[in-house]
């Protein structure tokens, strides 16, 4: 009798553990949300958070384009769990398969899920510097973003690009193109754009930030030039790399453009009365502070960035 009752309890319990298992499932399934901004074309808009914190993993615009034939992926997360949900967000969706994942860029927030990928044999397209800037990170993903990989992390798990695009190349969905434009260095040295033709959709990657504040990670006169290109582009919708969809590319980018330019304005005026880089950083833009989330995580970074490259182009020795 008292061995029955305890099978009866260790079965409640599995029931129990089980149902608790499957709800955990559902919620992180339910919690990966993609939405139809234009008829095939799903976004999951990532958190606003700083990439040193819990749920770091998830605070990139990535998403995907549906053809007749097959998918394309747009950027796949910052951990290759991200990548799993965005992969099952896909399969929920469609049942064509994945033909495409293209990289924006070799940032981590938009690379690390690529490994999730690879059972659909897919091409991995990028910038054509791409694949050499994934090289020269993978020692920092390795260290920095453990974590966020298979355990244990290893560098295969970092998929490069097999499809480089050197200026432009259009991929068929299936009654559907896509144009992708590699940009000379701007917010990274190997930033791509994705067109959807058909719905006139427009992902930037990282050369468009919204609320957040940009991060420079390559030149800011190069990025400024790119913004004067992508504003004559006429396009119905554009997903940033960080922050909300928006309609009016113009008034993104000139938000976008006004903290460039104050960014190079202050800092070269810091250096033309002899500045220290910290007397930089606490003086620079500082009039565009009300208007960027995650300022003090970005800010300081950005403005030594560029008093180090404008310090070196100004040393008449160099
Ligand atoms: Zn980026």
């Amino acid at each position: 009798m008292r061995r029955q009752a305890w099978r009866v309890a260790a079965l409640v319990w599995l029931c129990l553990a089980g149902a608790r298992w499957h709800g955990t499932l559902a919620q992180a399934r339910d919690a990966f949300t993609v939405r139809e901004v234009a008829p095939g074309v799903f976004v999951h808009f990532g958190r606003m958070l700083a990439l040193d914190v819990p749920g770091h993993d998830d605070i990139a615009n990535i998403g995907f384009i549906v053809g007749s034939k097959c998918v394309a992926v747009i950027d796949t997360g910052g951990s290759s769990s991200v990548g799993r949900a965005l992969r099952a967000a896909i399969a929920r969706r469609t049942r064509v398969p994945v033909c495409y994942v293209v990289n924006t860029h070799v940032h981590v927030d938009h690379v690390l899920g690529n490994i999730a990928f690879k059972p659909d044999r897919p091409r991995f397209v990028g910038h054509v510097r791409l694949a050499a800037a994934m090289l020269r990170s993978r020692a920092f993903f390795l260290r920095q973003y453990a974590g966020d990989l298979d355990q244990p992390p290893s560098a295969d798990q970092l998929i490069a690009p097999d499809t480089p695009v050197e200026r432009e190349l259009e991929l068929d969905l299936g009654d559907r193109r896509l144009r992708l434009r590699a940009w000379p260095i701007a917010h990274t040295d190997c930033d791509l754009t994705v067109l959807d033709e058909q719905s006139g959709t427009l992902w930037t990657g990282d050369l468009l930030f919204r609320e957040r504040l940009p991060a420079l990670d390559g030149s800011a006169s190069g990025w400024l030039s790119v913004i004067g290109e992508l504003g004559q582009w006429n396009v119905r919708r554009t997903v940033p790399g960080h922050g909300a969809l928006t309609g009016d590319l113009g008034a993104a980018l000139s938000a976008e453009r006004r903290y460039l330019l104050a960014l190079i304005d202050g800092v070269r005026a810091e250096l033309e009365r002899g500045a220290s880089m910290q007397q930089a950083i606490q003086r620079v833009a500082t009039a565009e502070e009300p208007n960027w989330l995650l300022w003090d995580s970005t800010h300081p970074r950005n403005v030594a960035r560029l008093y180090q490259q404008m310090e070196w182009q100004s040393d008449p020795t160099n």
